[in-house]
């Protein structure tokens, strides 16, 4: 591990000046976490200072019409670009879950009298705490059947065939998984659940941001997915979903708000939805989180998802090379998939002591700097990758401070104590 091959890596690659447009403001910190919370564009700060000041301050309730009321779809719009979609498929709203809650609902009621619902053992849990939700929702009448990977790190496309039947109503997956960063062919997938008269539900929170999704073309059905990892844009930022187009008419949100019917400001006291995707929303959005999106989403489009995508793959690949020399004889084991088109942005690593490894990882005292990944239940550190800000060299400090804990044994002063947030 020399590094200066990291160096030649970071000299040679194309995206190295995207870093600049993000608040770094100590360098001692190796941020390897934006799968969890992206790092904040400068340009959000200057935007968020004028919504609030501006938009907020001056001009208060006018900026409904000039500024706030269409921002769910254009910022939709926009994402659109990102995930492969066309303008008016995609509409910012609510959480993650809540987006999920809703199109489940949409797509078992109108899957009737499929009864089916299909997901997988490493789905993020609060997907299956929806799906859960959803069973009871529906009187119990709704089968809930996950897919178990048999390595906790892949999961075949043989298995996934074999689990849609004539009863299946809908297919509900993570693109990326949360843990292992194992990627599903999403095209595939998708194609098995049509065959089988099945719709496909894709969570993207894990990816988009991180590979070229192209919704469209893999005639997706529907998506949700975070803003606030890979797209940079703030904690708690609202979520977005999909619809594909021909399906807009035939899904219909259960938790039907003013801001989802045909006109909330004719205050009628009967709903009548709104066409197209708009009748996905509910209730007014958080508009300063909502509007702090948008940097980050430009960011990205600058960028490319193509480069982004490329750049992934060298880093992530380059990680687990060091993995292979540093690492592995060291006791920690790979929990990623190898192949580059199996794997997402992130890489997660294993050990009995990942717990207290990551708070010395985390510690500035050892080394005189921090690697922030993530600890993930029982022994998983993820370490996510973030293209845009991420460099070579800081993958070689990341792996070099693992091996300088590991041979000092310098976790063993800490405590197992947890906080809240891990
Ligand atoms: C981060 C993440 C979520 C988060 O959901 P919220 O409701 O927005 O908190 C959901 N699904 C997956 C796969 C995630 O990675």
């Amino acid at each position: 591990m020399l590094p200066e091959q990291a160096a030649k890596l970071d000299n040679q690659d194309p995206l190295r000046n995207f870093r600049n447009q993000f608040v770094i403001n100590d360098p001692s910190v190796v941020y390897l976490d934006g799968n969890s919370l992206g790092r904040l564009p400068k340009s959000t700060v200057r935007l968020m200072e004028e919504i609030v000041t501006d938009q907020w301050g001056n001009e208060l309730i006018s900026s409904w019409n000039k500024h706030w009321y269409q921002k769910s779809i254009q910022l939709g719009d926009k994402i659109a670009k990102i995930i492969g979609a066309d303008p008016g498929e995609v509409i910012v709203s609510d959480s993650t879950s809540v987006n999920l809650y809703k199109l489940a609902f949409a797509a078992v009621t109108y899957q009737k009298p499929r009864r089916k619902i299909i997901s997988d053992s490493f789905n993020f849990p609060s997907d299956l705490y929806i799906f859960q939700g959803l069973k009871q929702a529906f009187s119990e009448s709704l089968e809930i059947e996950l897919i178990r990977s048999q390595d906790e790190i892949t999961i075949s496309n043989e298995q996934v065939c074999s689990a849609i039947d004539q009863k299946t109503a809908l297919i509900s997956l993570s693109h990326v998984a949360f843990k292992s960063a194992f990627m599903y062919d999403m095209k595939y997938v998708t194609g098995l659940a049509h065959d089988a008269g099945a719709m496909a539900l894709w969570d993207l929170s894990h990816s988009v941001g991180a590979v070229p999704i192209r919704l469209n073309e893999w005639n997706v059905d529907m998506a949700v997915g975070c803003t606030y990892k890979y797209l940079n844009g703030g904690p708690g930022a609202p979520a977005f979903l999909y619809v594909r187009k021909d399906l807009q008419e035939k899904l219909h949100s259960p938790i039907q708000g003013w801001f989802g019917a045909a006109n909330p400001f004719d205050f009628s006291l009967d709903f009548h939805a709104s066409p197209g995707i708009r009748g996905f929303l509910t209730g007014t959005p958080p508009v300063l989180s909502l509007s702090g999106i948008e940097p980050g989403l430009d960011v990205i489009l600058k960028a490319g998802m193509e480069n982004i995508r490329e750049k992934s793959i060298l880093q992530t690949a380059y990680f687990i090379d060091l993995w292979r020399e540093k690492l592995l004889p060291l006791g920690f084991s790979l929990k990623s998939p190898l192949p580059t088109d199996q794997r997402g942005s992130h890489v997660s690593i294993a050990h009995p002591e990942a717990f207290r490894i990551v708070k010395a990882l985390i510690d500035p005292s050892i080394l005189g700097y921090s690697v922030v990944p993530d600890f993930r239940e029982p022994d998983n550190i993820r370490f996510g990758i973030a293209p845009l800000y991420n460099s070579f060299e800081e993958i070689v400090l990341a792996v070099q401070k693992l091996a300088y804990i590991m041979q000092h044994r310098a976790h063993e002063q800490y405590s197992l104590e947890k906080e809240n947030v891990t």
